[in-house]
C-alpha cells in the first residue's frame, strides 16, 4: 500500500439497493485489500418523495453479505440520521458516518458515544455545507465528550455551496488542510464534493496530493441506474484503475 496505517478509503454506492448492486462492489474492494464499504440504509433526501434507503429491510442484505464477508475482510460505513437509525446501524458499522445535514444535530453527536464499542474503527463526521471549520471541530468535541475516542472520530470535507460552479458545489480543500491542523484524520468526499462524476477522480488526486488522509467515493456497477446521486456516480471500473494507480 501507498498509504500509510492512518489512512481511510471508503467506496460504495449513494445508498444501498440490493444485493446484487453491492456484491461486486464488495468484491473489488476485496481484490485489493480495501475493506471500508458504503453500505447506506438511511438516506436523508431533500425531496420527501425520493427514496429514503431501504432502511430496516437493508438489514438482510448486510446479513447476506456476512454470509461473504467477515467483519475482518470487509466494513460496513453506513449513515445514521436519528438515535433510532444509530441503535439500527451500531451492530453493523464498523464506521458510523454523521452526515453533513445532522453535522450540528447535537443530540445525535451526543448518542454516538453510547454505541461505540471495540467494532466500531471510526466515526465520520461530514462538514456541513454552510459551517465553518470551527463548527465542524466543536461538533467534534460533541462526539469525544459523548464518549467517541478521540483518535476514532475522522472529518470528512464534503464540499459547499457555491455560487459560481457551474455544478453548484465546491470541495473545500483549505477547510480540509485547516482542519487537518487539529490532529483529526481528514478525508474528502469528491461525490458529493463535485455532484459530477468527471471531476470525481481529478478531485480525489487532488486530495491525496494534498496530504490528507483519504476519500469517500460513490461508486455504482450501473452508474446510471442508481436510485440516488446518479450524476456524481462513477463505474467499477473506473474506481479499480484509481485503486491500482493511486492507493495499492
Ligand atoms: C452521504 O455520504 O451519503 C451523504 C448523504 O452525504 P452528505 O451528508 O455529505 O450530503
Ligand atoms: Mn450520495
Amino acid at each position: 500500500m501507498k498509504d500509510n496505517q492512518q489512512s481511510l478509503y471508503i467506496f460504495g454506492p449513494c445508498a444501498l439497493e440490493s444485493l446484487e448492486q453491492i456484491s461486486p462492489v464488495a468484491a473489488l474492494l476485496k481484490r485489493h485489500g480495501l475493506k471500508y464499504l458504503r453500505t447506506q440504509l438511511f438516506k436523508p433526501r431533500t425531496n420527501p418523495d425520493s427514496f429514503q434507503g431501504l432502511g430496516d429491510a437493508g438489514v438482510k442484505i448486510l446479513e447476506e453479505l456476512r454470509k461473504s464477508y467477515s467483519r475482518d475482510e470487509l466494513k460496513f460505513v453506513c449513515e445514521a440520521c436519528s438515535t433510532d437509525q444509530l441503535a439500527t446501524i451500531a451492530p453493523w458499522a464498523s464506521v458510523i458516518q454523521i452526515g453533513a445535514r445532522n453535522m450540528q444535530n447535537f443530540e445525535l453527536l451526543k448518542a454516538v458515544g453510547k454505541h461505540i464499542s471495540d467494532d466500531h474503527d471510526y466515526v465520520l463526521l461530514k462538514r456541513g455545507f454552510a459551517n465553518t471549520v470551527d463548527e465542524w471541530l466543536e461538533a467534534a468535541r460533541y462526539l469525544i465528550q459523548g464518549g467517541v475516542p478521540k483518535d476514532k472520530v475522522v472529518l470528512c470535507e464534503r464540499g459547499t455551496r457555491s455560487l459560481t460552479s457551474p455544478t453548484g458545489v465546491q470541495l473545500d480543500f483549505i477547510a480540509a488542510m485547516e482542519a487537518k491542523k487539529s490532529g483529526f484524520m481528514v478525508i474528502t468526499d469528491p461525490s458529493h464534493g463535485s455532484k459530477s462524476s468527471e471531476f470525481v477522480i481529478p478531485l480525489a488526486k487532488a486530495g491525496l496530493q494534498l496530504g490528507l488522509d483519504g476519500l469517500m467515493i460513490e461508486c455504482h456497477p450501473r452508474p446510471s441506474e442508481s436510485v440516488s446521486d446518479a450524476k456524481q456516480a462513477i463505474s467499477i471500473e473506473a474506481v479499480e484503475e484509481f485503486i491500482k494507480n493511486h492507493i495499492v
